[in-house]
Protein backbone atom coordinates (compact mmCIF):
# COMPACT_ATOMS: atom_id res chain seq x y z
CA UNK A 1 0.00 0.00 0.00
CA UNK A 2 1.09 3.44 -0.41
CA UNK A 3 0.50 6.44 1.56
CA UNK A 4 -1.85 8.25 -1.05
CA UNK A 5 -3.49 4.24 -1.81
CA UNK A 6 -6.88 3.42 -1.51
CA UNK A 7 -7.50 1.09 0.93
CA UNK A 8 -10.74 -1.24 1.07
CA UNK A 9 -10.02 -3.40 4.13
CA UNK A 10 -13.21 -4.95 3.98
CA UNK A 11 -12.56 -6.82 0.69
CA UNK A 12 -8.51 -7.69 1.78
CA UNK A 13 -9.22 -8.80 5.02
CA UNK A 14 -11.73 -11.09 3.59
CA UNK A 15 -9.26 -12.21 0.83
CA UNK A 16 -6.62 -12.39 3.31
CA UNK A 17 -4.37 -9.87 5.35
CA UNK A 18 -1.33 -9.53 3.11
CA UNK A 19 -2.08 -6.29 1.35
CA UNK A 20 -4.92 -5.18 3.98
CA UNK A 21 -5.32 -2.89 7.14
CA UNK A 22 -4.60 -5.25 9.39
CA UNK A 23 -0.79 -6.07 10.69
CA UNK A 24 -1.66 -8.99 12.88
CA UNK A 25 -1.16 -12.15 11.12
CA UNK A 26 1.46 -10.69 9.14
CA UNK A 27 4.77 -12.11 9.61
CA UNK A 28 7.73 -10.26 10.06
CA UNK A 29 8.59 -9.75 6.28
CA UNK A 30 5.12 -9.42 5.46
CA UNK A 31 4.89 -6.41 8.03
CA UNK A 32 7.98 -4.77 6.54
CA UNK A 33 6.61 -4.95 2.79
CA UNK A 34 3.27 -3.57 3.96
CA UNK A 35 4.77 -0.43 5.74
CA UNK A 36 7.37 -0.07 3.18
CA UNK A 37 5.87 3.12 2.89
CA UNK A 38 7.56 4.37 6.09
CA UNK A 39 11.08 3.07 5.55
CA UNK A 40 11.43 1.50 9.26
CA UNK A 41 14.66 -0.01 10.21
CA UNK A 42 14.53 -4.08 11.21
CA UNK A 43 14.18 -2.71 14.81
CA UNK A 44 11.29 -1.09 14.31
CA UNK A 45 9.96 -3.99 12.94
CA UNK A 46 10.91 -6.25 15.31
CA UNK A 47 9.20 -3.71 18.04
CA UNK A 48 6.09 -4.11 16.01
CA UNK A 49 6.29 -8.21 16.15
CA UNK A 50 6.40 -8.27 19.63
CA UNK A 51 3.93 -5.78 20.64
CA UNK A 52 1.54 -7.95 18.00
CA UNK A 53 1.85 -11.17 19.18
CA UNK A 54 3.70 -11.29 22.10
CA UNK A 55 2.09 -8.43 24.16
CA UNK A 56 -0.88 -8.64 22.22
CA UNK A 57 -2.26 -5.21 21.75
CA UNK A 58 -5.54 -4.31 20.04
CA UNK A 59 -4.80 -0.98 19.07
CA UNK A 60 -1.58 0.89 17.75
CA UNK A 61 -1.66 3.42 20.11
CA UNK A 62 -0.54 0.76 22.68
CA UNK A 63 2.39 0.03 20.59
CA UNK A 64 4.31 1.96 23.35
CA UNK A 65 8.06 1.08 22.26
CA UNK A 66 6.98 3.34 18.79
CA UNK A 67 6.85 7.23 18.91
CA UNK A 68 3.44 8.75 18.61
CA UNK A 69 4.05 10.13 15.41
CA UNK A 70 4.69 6.95 13.84
CA UNK A 71 1.40 5.53 15.27
CA UNK A 72 -0.37 8.59 13.83
CA UNK A 73 1.50 7.96 10.57
CA UNK A 74 0.43 4.43 10.33
CA UNK A 75 -2.94 5.00 11.61
CA UNK A 76 -3.56 7.60 9.00
CA UNK A 77 -2.53 5.48 6.29
CA UNK A 78 -4.98 2.85 7.18
CA UNK A 79 -3.65 0.15 9.10
CA UNK A 80 -4.92 -1.37 12.45
CA UNK A 81 -3.80 -4.42 14.47
CA UNK A 82 -7.21 -5.76 13.17
CA UNK A 83 -7.57 -8.48 16.09
CA UNK A 84 -10.84 -10.62 16.40
CA UNK A 85 -12.86 -9.68 19.10
CA UNK A 86 -14.83 -11.83 21.53
CA UNK A 87 -18.58 -10.59 20.43
CA UNK A 88 -20.19 -13.21 22.76
CA UNK A 89 -19.50 -15.57 25.68
CA UNK A 90 -21.24 -18.97 26.87
CA UNK A 91 -19.67 -20.54 30.23
CA UNK A 92 -20.58 -24.17 30.68
CA UNK A 93 -20.78 -25.51 34.63
CA UNK A 94 -17.54 -27.13 34.31
CA UNK A 95 -16.16 -23.95 33.35
CA UNK A 96 -15.63 -24.43 29.89
CA UNK A 97 -16.08 -21.38 27.75
CA UNK A 98 -17.62 -21.02 24.22
CA UNK A 99 -17.00 -18.10 22.47
CA UNK A 100 -18.04 -15.94 19.53
CA UNK A 101 -15.41 -14.14 17.87
CA UNK A 102 -16.20 -11.62 15.31
CA UNK A 103 -14.37 -11.23 12.04
CA UNK A 104 -14.07 -8.32 9.96
CA UNK A 105 -16.53 -9.01 7.38
CA UNK A 106 -19.25 -9.65 10.17
CA UNK A 107 -18.73 -13.32 10.34
CA UNK A 108 -18.84 -14.99 13.85
CA UNK A 109 -16.52 -17.89 14.61
CA UNK A 110 -16.05 -20.20 17.24
CA UNK A 111 -13.33 -20.89 19.35
CA UNK A 112 -13.26 -23.04 23.29
CA UNK A 113 -11.38 -22.47 26.03
CA UNK A 114 -10.91 -25.52 28.85
CA UNK A 115 -9.24 -24.51 31.64
CA UNK A 116 -7.02 -27.64 33.43
CA UNK A 117 -6.54 -29.18 29.84
CA UNK A 118 -9.15 -31.05 28.16
CA UNK A 119 -7.71 -34.56 28.41
CA UNK A 120 -6.36 -34.70 24.78
CA UNK A 121 -3.08 -33.64 25.10
CA UNK A 122 -2.79 -34.89 28.90
CA UNK A 123 -4.64 -37.86 29.18
CA UNK A 124 -1.23 -39.63 29.31
CA UNK A 125 0.97 -37.54 31.44
CA UNK A 126 0.80 -36.76 34.95
CA UNK A 127 -0.70 -32.81 35.84
CA UNK A 128 1.96 -31.04 36.18
CA UNK A 129 2.31 -29.31 39.69
CA UNK A 130 0.95 -25.62 39.60
CA UNK A 131 4.45 -23.34 40.20
CA UNK A 132 2.36 -20.77 42.13
CA UNK A 133 2.73 -17.76 38.91
CA UNK A 134 -0.67 -17.86 38.18
CA UNK A 135 -2.42 -13.91 39.10
CA UNK A 136 -4.33 -14.34 41.81
CA UNK A 137 -8.20 -15.02 41.77
CA UNK A 138 -7.36 -17.84 38.80
CA UNK A 139 -8.86 -20.95 39.16
CA UNK A 140 -6.88 -22.51 36.22
CA UNK A 141 -3.19 -23.99 36.13
CA UNK A 142 -3.33 -24.78 32.67
CA UNK A 143 -5.69 -24.99 29.97
CA UNK A 144 -6.39 -26.16 26.36
CA UNK A 145 -8.03 -23.77 23.31
CA UNK A 146 -9.94 -24.99 20.19
CA UNK A 147 -9.17 -23.36 17.82
CA UNK A 148 -11.07 -22.93 14.20
CA UNK A 149 -9.74 -23.17 10.92
CA UNK A 150 -13.24 -22.48 8.62
CA UNK A 151 -16.47 -21.16 8.66
CA UNK A 152 -18.27 -24.04 8.20
CA UNK A 153 -16.86 -27.27 6.52
CA UNK A 154 -17.02 -29.07 3.31
CA UNK A 155 -16.64 -32.69 4.50
CA UNK A 156 -19.82 -32.98 6.08
CA UNK A 157 -19.17 -35.99 8.46
CA UNK A 158 -23.15 -37.19 9.18
CA UNK A 159 -22.75 -36.86 12.65
CA UNK A 160 -21.28 -33.06 13.28
CA UNK A 161 -23.19 -30.14 13.73
CA UNK A 162 -20.85 -28.08 12.01
CA UNK A 163 -21.30 -30.42 8.91
CA UNK A 164 -24.56 -28.85 9.00
CA UNK A 165 -23.70 -25.53 8.10
CA UNK A 166 -21.81 -26.13 4.82
CA UNK A 167 -18.56 -24.22 4.19
CA UNK A 168 -18.71 -20.53 4.46
CA UNK A 169 -14.93 -19.45 3.94
CA UNK A 170 -11.73 -20.18 4.73
CA UNK A 171 -9.84 -17.72 7.86
CA UNK A 172 -7.03 -16.12 7.33
CA UNK A 173 -3.74 -16.58 9.37
CA UNK A 174 -4.80 -13.61 11.07
CA UNK A 175 -8.12 -15.04 11.97
CA UNK A 176 -7.03 -18.36 13.12
CA UNK A 177 -3.75 -16.78 15.33
CA UNK A 178 -5.84 -14.49 16.26
CA UNK A 179 -8.54 -16.80 17.96
CA UNK A 180 -5.73 -17.63 20.26
CA UNK A 181 -4.47 -14.20 20.97
CA UNK A 182 -8.23 -12.99 22.14
CA UNK A 183 -8.80 -15.77 24.21
CA UNK A 184 -5.29 -15.67 26.10
CA UNK A 185 -6.07 -11.60 26.61
CA UNK A 186 -9.80 -12.45 27.87
CA UNK A 187 -7.60 -15.00 30.40
CA UNK A 188 -4.50 -12.55 30.69
CA UNK A 189 -2.60 -15.91 29.92
CA UNK A 190 1.28 -15.41 29.16
CA UNK A 191 2.66 -18.27 27.14
CA UNK A 192 5.91 -19.37 28.54
CA UNK A 193 4.69 -18.77 32.17
CA UNK A 194 1.40 -20.65 31.34
CA UNK A 195 0.83 -24.13 30.18
CA UNK A 196 -1.60 -23.38 27.60
CA UNK A 197 -2.17 -26.23 24.44
CA UNK A 198 -3.97 -25.77 21.36
CA UNK A 199 -6.26 -27.81 19.71
CA UNK A 200 -6.84 -27.49 16.18
CA UNK A 201 -10.49 -29.01 16.45
CA UNK A 202 -12.77 -26.23 15.98
CA UNK A 203 -15.14 -25.70 12.85
CA UNK A 204 -13.31 -26.49 9.82
CA UNK A 205 -11.00 -29.19 8.41
CA UNK A 206 -7.60 -27.39 8.89
CA UNK A 207 -6.22 -29.35 5.88
CA UNK A 208 -8.72 -28.03 3.43
CA UNK A 209 -7.28 -24.51 4.41
CA UNK A 210 -3.55 -25.60 4.74
CA UNK A 211 -1.59 -22.80 3.89
CA UNK A 212 -3.15 -20.20 6.41
CA UNK A 213 -3.38 -22.53 8.72
CA UNK A 214 0.30 -23.22 8.49
CA UNK A 215 1.21 -19.76 9.20
CA UNK A 216 -0.84 -19.51 11.80
CA UNK A 217 0.85 -22.37 13.20
CA UNK A 218 4.41 -20.83 12.66
CA UNK A 219 3.24 -17.38 14.07
CA UNK A 220 1.78 -19.45 17.11
CA UNK A 221 4.90 -21.49 17.50
CA UNK A 222 7.07 -17.91 16.73
CA UNK A 223 6.30 -14.77 17.97
CA UNK A 224 3.36 -15.83 20.17
CA UNK A 225 5.51 -18.64 22.42
CA UNK A 226 3.26 -21.57 22.27
CA UNK A 227 5.47 -24.68 21.28
CA UNK A 228 4.35 -26.70 18.95
CA UNK A 229 4.78 -29.92 21.01
CA UNK A 230 1.77 -28.34 22.75
CA UNK A 231 -0.53 -28.24 19.93
CA UNK A 232 -2.58 -31.03 18.11
CA UNK A 233 -4.12 -30.91 14.29
CA UNK A 234 -6.93 -33.11 13.96
CA UNK A 235 -7.64 -34.08 10.25
CA UNK A 236 -10.53 -36.31 8.89
CA UNK A 237 -8.22 -37.62 6.75
CA UNK A 238 -7.47 -35.12 3.84
CA UNK A 239 -4.51 -37.14 2.14
CA UNK A 240 -2.42 -34.44 0.28
CA UNK A 241 -3.03 -32.48 3.81
CA UNK A 242 -1.19 -35.12 5.62
CA UNK A 243 1.72 -35.69 2.60
CA UNK A 244 2.49 -31.69 2.78
CA UNK A 245 2.25 -31.86 6.90
CA UNK A 246 4.74 -35.00 6.43
CA UNK A 247 7.53 -32.30 5.34
CA UNK A 248 6.61 -29.34 7.96
CA UNK A 249 9.95 -28.72 10.22
CA UNK A 250 7.59 -26.86 12.71
CA UNK A 251 4.62 -28.90 12.83
CA UNK A 252 1.54 -29.87 15.46
CA UNK A 253 0.77 -33.39 16.73
CA UNK A 254 -1.31 -35.29 14.50
CA UNK A 255 -4.69 -36.33 14.87
CA UNK A 256 -6.41 -38.88 12.88
CA UNK A 257 -10.07 -38.89 13.34
CA UNK A 258 -11.03 -42.40 12.14
CA UNK A 259 -14.57 -43.30 13.60
CA UNK A 260 -15.34 -46.30 12.10
CA UNK A 261 -13.38 -50.03 11.97
CA UNK A 262 -13.69 -50.22 8.15
CA UNK A 263 -14.44 -48.23 5.08
CA UNK A 264 -17.76 -49.49 4.81
CA UNK A 265 -19.09 -47.98 8.26
CA UNK A 266 -16.63 -45.29 7.60
CA UNK A 267 -18.27 -44.30 4.22
CA UNK A 268 -21.35 -44.53 5.74
CA UNK A 269 -20.51 -41.75 8.40
CA UNK A 270 -17.85 -40.01 6.41
CA UNK A 271 -18.04 -39.51 3.08
CA UNK A 272 -14.63 -38.35 2.14
CA UNK A 273 -13.61 -42.04 2.81
CA UNK A 274 -14.79 -42.62 -0.69
CA UNK A 275 -12.01 -40.41 -2.22
CA UNK A 276 -9.26 -41.27 0.66
CA UNK A 277 -9.90 -44.44 2.16
CA UNK A 278 -8.51 -45.53 6.13
CA UNK A 279 -5.55 -47.58 4.27
CA UNK A 280 -4.23 -44.66 1.94
CA UNK A 281 -4.91 -42.31 5.20
CA UNK A 282 -2.65 -44.36 7.43
CA UNK A 283 -0.10 -44.81 4.75
CA UNK A 284 0.55 -41.35 4.19
CA UNK A 285 0.55 -40.68 7.92
CA UNK A 286 3.35 -43.16 8.42
CA UNK A 287 5.49 -40.36 6.02
CA UNK A 288 5.25 -37.93 9.34
CA UNK A 289 8.56 -38.31 10.86
CA UNK A 290 7.24 -38.82 14.51
CA UNK A 291 9.84 -36.85 17.34
CA UNK A 292 10.97 -39.54 19.91
CA UNK A 293 8.19 -40.53 22.03
CA UNK A 294 5.95 -38.66 19.88
CA UNK A 295 2.86 -40.89 18.60
CA UNK A 296 -0.19 -40.47 16.17
CA UNK A 297 -3.65 -39.92 17.91
CA UNK A 298 -6.80 -41.73 15.87
CA UNK A 299 -9.91 -40.18 17.24
CA UNK A 300 -12.96 -42.22 17.06
CA UNK A 301 -16.37 -41.36 17.81
CA UNK A 302 -18.65 -43.59 19.29
CA UNK A 303 -22.11 -43.93 17.99
CA UNK A 304 -24.65 -46.15 19.56
CA UNK A 305 -24.96 -49.22 18.37
CA UNK A 306 -22.92 -47.98 14.54
CA UNK A 307 -19.33 -48.26 15.61
CA UNK A 308 -19.14 -49.15 19.61
CA UNK A 309 -19.76 -52.96 19.79
CA UNK A 310 -16.82 -55.08 20.83
CA UNK A 311 -16.22 -56.67 17.26
CA UNK A 312 -15.52 -53.21 16.06
CA UNK A 313 -12.81 -53.03 18.67
CA UNK A 314 -11.22 -55.82 17.52
CA UNK A 315 -11.23 -54.41 14.10
CA UNK A 316 -9.75 -51.16 15.38
CA UNK A 317 -7.20 -53.55 16.90
CA UNK A 318 -6.24 -55.03 13.98
CA UNK A 319 -6.18 -51.61 12.07
CA UNK A 320 -3.38 -49.56 14.56
CA UNK A 321 -1.24 -52.85 14.65
CA UNK A 322 -1.12 -53.33 10.97
CA UNK A 323 -0.61 -49.15 10.74
CA UNK A 324 2.35 -50.03 13.20
CA UNK A 325 3.41 -46.79 14.18
CA UNK A 326 3.24 -45.17 17.53
CA UNK A 327 -0.17 -44.67 17.93
CA UNK A 328 -2.91 -43.83 20.47
CA UNK A 329 -6.98 -43.70 20.78
CA UNK A 330 -8.99 -40.88 22.04
CA UNK A 331 -12.30 -42.49 22.76
CA UNK A 332 -15.40 -39.87 22.19
CA UNK A 333 -18.74 -40.46 23.55
CA UNK A 334 -20.95 -38.73 20.53
CA UNK A 335 -22.31 -35.21 21.62
CA UNK A 336 -25.89 -34.98 20.29
CA UNK A 337 -27.00 -32.24 18.01
CA UNK A 338 -29.72 -31.05 17.15
CA UNK A 339 -31.20 -32.57 13.64
CA UNK A 340 -28.07 -34.94 13.77
CA UNK A 341 -29.49 -38.42 13.89
CA UNK A 342 -27.37 -40.70 16.01
CA UNK A 343 -27.61 -41.88 19.38
CA UNK A 344 -25.04 -41.73 22.69
CA UNK A 345 -22.94 -45.02 23.06
CA UNK A 346 -24.31 -46.50 26.63
CA UNK A 347 -21.43 -45.89 28.87
CA UNK A 348 -20.93 -49.72 29.28
CA UNK A 349 -20.08 -49.88 25.62
CA UNK A 350 -17.34 -47.04 26.21
CA UNK A 351 -15.79 -48.17 28.87
CA UNK A 352 -15.64 -52.52 27.40
CA UNK A 353 -14.35 -50.40 24.18
CA UNK A 354 -11.33 -48.45 25.92
CA UNK A 355 -11.11 -51.90 27.95
CA UNK A 356 -10.37 -54.23 24.79
CA UNK A 357 -8.36 -51.55 23.43
CA UNK A 358 -6.11 -51.88 26.46
CA UNK A 359 -5.91 -55.62 26.69
CA UNK A 360 -4.76 -55.42 23.50
CA UNK A 361 -1.70 -53.22 24.56
CA UNK A 362 -2.99 -50.15 22.62
CA UNK A 363 -3.04 -46.68 24.74
CA UNK A 364 -7.17 -46.25 24.69
CA UNK A 365 -8.18 -43.16 26.55
CA UNK A 366 -12.06 -41.71 27.15
CA UNK A 367 -12.17 -37.83 26.48
CA UNK A 368 -14.16 -36.03 28.97
CA UNK A 369 -16.75 -34.22 26.87
CA UNK A 370 -16.42 -30.48 27.81
CA UNK A 371 -18.85 -27.90 27.65
CA UNK A 372 -21.75 -30.07 26.26
CA UNK A 373 -24.37 -27.95 27.92
CA UNK A 374 -23.32 -24.46 26.36
CA UNK A 375 -22.57 -26.54 22.75
CA UNK A 376 -18.90 -26.51 23.17
CA UNK A 377 -18.11 -30.17 23.01
CA UNK A 378 -16.49 -31.88 20.02
CA UNK A 379 -19.13 -31.69 17.00
CA UNK A 380 -21.20 -29.39 18.71
CA UNK A 381 -19.82 -26.14 16.96
CA UNK A 382 -21.74 -24.21 14.62
CA UNK A 383 -21.68 -20.75 14.05
CA UNK A 384 -24.40 -18.62 15.33
CA UNK A 385 -24.93 -15.20 14.08
CA UNK A 386 -24.65 -12.39 17.05
CA UNK A 387 -27.33 -11.40 18.68
CA UNK A 388 -29.60 -14.70 17.47
N1 LIG B 1 -12.40 -31.30 11.05
C1 LIG B 1 -11.41 -31.92 11.84
C2 LIG B 1 -11.23 -31.25 13.16
C3 LIG B 1 -12.46 -30.77 13.89
S1 LIG B 1 -13.56 -31.99 14.48
C4 LIG B 1 -11.70 -33.39 12.03
O1 LIG B 1 -12.80 -33.82 11.70
O2 LIG B 1 -10.81 -34.11 12.46
C5 LIG B 1 -12.71 -32.59 15.91
C6 LIG B 1 -13.13 -33.99 16.35
O3 LIG B 1 -14.48 -34.00 16.78
C7 LIG B 1 -13.04 -35.02 15.22
O4 LIG B 1 -12.31 -36.15 15.65
C8 LIG B 1 -14.49 -35.38 14.96
O5 LIG B 1 -14.59 -36.71 14.50
C9 LIG B 1 -15.11 -35.17 16.32
N2 LIG B 1 -16.56 -34.96 16.29
C10 LIG B 1 -17.29 -34.38 15.33
N3 LIG B 1 -18.61 -34.35 15.68
C11 LIG B 1 -18.68 -34.93 16.90
C12 LIG B 1 -19.77 -35.18 17.81
N4 LIG B 1 -21.00 -34.80 17.53
N5 LIG B 1 -19.47 -35.76 18.98
C13 LIG B 1 -18.20 -36.11 19.30
N6 LIG B 1 -17.15 -35.89 18.49
C14 LIG B 1 -17.39 -35.31 17.30
FE1 LIG C 1 -15.76 -31.08 9.25
FE2 LIG C 1 -14.44 -32.33 11.22
FE3 LIG C 1 -17.11 -31.87 11.40
FE4 LIG C 1 -16.15 -33.68 9.69
S1 LIG C 1 -16.01 -33.75 11.94
S2 LIG C 1 -17.72 -32.13 9.24
S3 LIG C 1 -14.25 -32.73 9.03
S4 LIG C 1 -15.50 -30.33 11.34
Amino acid sequence: MTAGGKLDTSILDAAGPRRGGALFGLHNQQLSESLAEFRLPAWRIRQLETALYSQRVTTLDSITTWSKDLREQAAAAGFRVGLPEIVETFRSVDGTERYLIACADGQTVETVWMPEGDGAEDDDSAPEPDDGNAPAGRTWTRAAICVSSQIGCAVNCQFCLTAKLGILRNLTTGEIAGQVAAVLNRHQAQPGRDRINLVFMGMGEPFLNYDAFMEAVRLLAGPMGIPESRMTVSTSGILPGILRFADEPVRPHLALSLNAPNDTIREGIMPVTRKWPIADVIEAARKVPLRPHERVTFEYVLLGGINDQPQHADEVIRLVRRANFPAKINLIAWNPGPGVPFAMPDPQSVDAFQQRLRAAGIPAFIRRPRGRDIYAACGQLKKTTIGR
